[in-house]
């Protein structure tokens, strides 16, 4: 699942084969891609630079038009290693060749393409920051500069449950199922607790904080070493990894009713 450590991955990975690159080929083979009919408008534009928003993923190009991606629950950018993508051509919903870099001389292309997904649009670079989905996320878990006091006050503001508010995109961004529960387990923060209780009281650092400050650290690791913590997400009625009473608990959370991972015991 593509939470934003993820996709900084992704974008790690597709920056060397991408950037400062010209687009020479460019299809849509899945007849459900949405750039069905645009793909060819691609060819010939050079790739400037990929940016992360969340789990947002823009490919800005150098006319003034960007590629805007977001993979749900199931999508995912592939590079071509000269063997294929693993996955048959037909089915990607983009594929993209790059010419050669005229500074290596070398002449080989590269292949990316995005199989699945639930957005994948190309789109004039300054509308962007108009467009609702983007416009309205909250600060980057994963941003460089993130001001994580910033962050907490508005993880408190949410009227919503901690587990709910962590995965709404517009209080802060990158967070998904996963790190919700991985982080409040670690924080020893109950996720059925309303948000505002994660308010600090006088200078102290908040829970919100806290808990923020350990969503951050455990993705940074996972950007890094490509392993997420897995204390606690799915594992229902397994010893608890801190108390190790044999007694995990999930249950559907929110409106949208993701499921959230907690032990009873360790956390409150
Ligand atoms: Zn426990």
């Amino acid at each position: 699942m593509a939470e934003g450590d993820s996709l900084v991955r992704i974008a790690r990975k597709l920056e060397p084969a991408m950037s400062g690159r010209v687009l020479v080929a460019a299809s849509a083979p899945n007849p459900r891609s949405t750039l069905r009919q645009h793909a060819r408008r691609l060819e010939g534009r050079l790739v400037e630079r990929i940016e992360t928003r969340g789990k947002h993923l823009l490919i800005h190009l150098d006319d003034g038009l960007s590629l805007h991606s977001h993979l749900g629950m199931n999508g995912g950018w592939r590079v071509d290693d000269g063997r294929g993508f693993g996955k048959p051509d037909r089915i990607a919903w983009l594929l993209l060749e790059m010419g050669g870099d005229a500074g290596e001389g070398s002449g080989a292309s590269l292949r990316v393409g995005q199989f699945g997904g639930t957005t994948l649009r190309l789109v004039r670079t300054v509308e962007l920051d108009r467009d609702p989905r983007l416009a309205r996320l909250g600060p980057d878990i994963l941003a460089p500069d993130l001001d994580l006091e910033r962050a907490a006050s508005r993880l408190v503001a949410s009227p919503d449950e901690v587990g709910v508010a962590l995965l709404d995109q517009t209080v802060v961004c990158g967070i998904g199922n996963i790190f919700k529960s991985e982080a409040c387990f670690e924080a020893g923060i109950h996720p059925w607790r309303p948000a505002p209780s994660l308010a600090g009281e006088g200078s102290g650092e908040s829970e919100a904080a806290r808990l923020l400050g350990i969503a951050r650290r455990q993705m940074q690791d996972a950007v890094e070493t490509g392993r997420r913590p897995g204390r606690i997400y799915k594992k229902t009625g397994r010893p608890c990894f801190c108390c190790r009473a044999p007694g995990i608990r999930s249950r559907a959370q929110g409106d949208d009713a993701r499921t959230t991972y907690w032990c009873p015991n360790c956390q409150s």
